[in-house]
């Protein structure tokens, strides 16, 4: 595994093919008051690439045009948090995208556990380091450790899009899940709305 970082935007020479993995990390689990420190991105190659937002944002034009092209999926680990994370502090609509949870959720119906972690050590057979349980990503300098938890976020994402697209498949819902990624742009912009809480398919 390669680590790459960077500050304030991915550079212009870095390409990925049609499918790219993406995490973020935050100050916090509330996107309108947490902001963002770190954007993780991999083209399933065992390369990662790790953004650096600094406290005062960052225009990010490269990272940006990335997530808003209509021809690059997006792939994502619980996408709901995320999407609402990229579109209010880096002001944009990311799509297509791809969440490994919902794909999850929609297979695995013999079990709660979907975490990123469940999911890598079931399907795929990896061990993934627990990492730090909660950790300053704002800081001035990443400590090593970070840097590793970050990438593994978004590291394994390929591998488990292709073990959960079979098992979509063999459960005939492969339809219900392309809908479900469909709305997850919509559903991300009603939570930054306040339609979360109560939430508004809620009766
Ligand atoms: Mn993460």
């Amino acid at each position: 595994m390669t680590i790459h970082l960077y500050e304030g935007d991915l550079p212009e020479e870095v390409r990925f093919g049609e499918v790219v993995a993406v995490d973020t990390e935050t100050m916090g689990l509330r996107p309108q008051r947490d902001r963002l420190c770190l954007v993780q991105l991999s083209g399933g190659d065992g390369c990662a690439h790790l953004v650096r937002i600094p406290p005062q944002g960052s225009p990010a034009p490269n990272l940006r045009r990335l997530l808003a092209d209509p021809n690059r999926l997006k792939l994502f680990h619980f996408a709901r948090f995320d999407l609402a994370v990229l579109e209010h502090h880096l002001g944009v609509r990311c799509a297509p995208v791809y969440c490994t949870k919902i794909a999850s959720k929609l297979t695995r119906t013999y079990t709660d556990r979907h975490g990123l972690r469940d999911l890598c050590r079931e399907l795929l057979g990896i061990e993934l380091d627990k990492g730090p349980q909660s950790s300053d990503w704002g800081a001035p300098e990443l400590e090593e450790r970070q840097l590793q938890y970050a990438a593994n976020d978004v590291l394994h994402l390929h591998a488990l899009k292709e073990r959960l697209d079979a098992l979509l498949a063999r459960e005939g819902r492969t339809e219900l899940a392309q809908a479900c990624f469909a709305f997850l742009p919509t559903r991300a912009r009603l939570d930054l709305l306040g339609f979360d809480e109560p939430d508004l398919f809620a009766h």
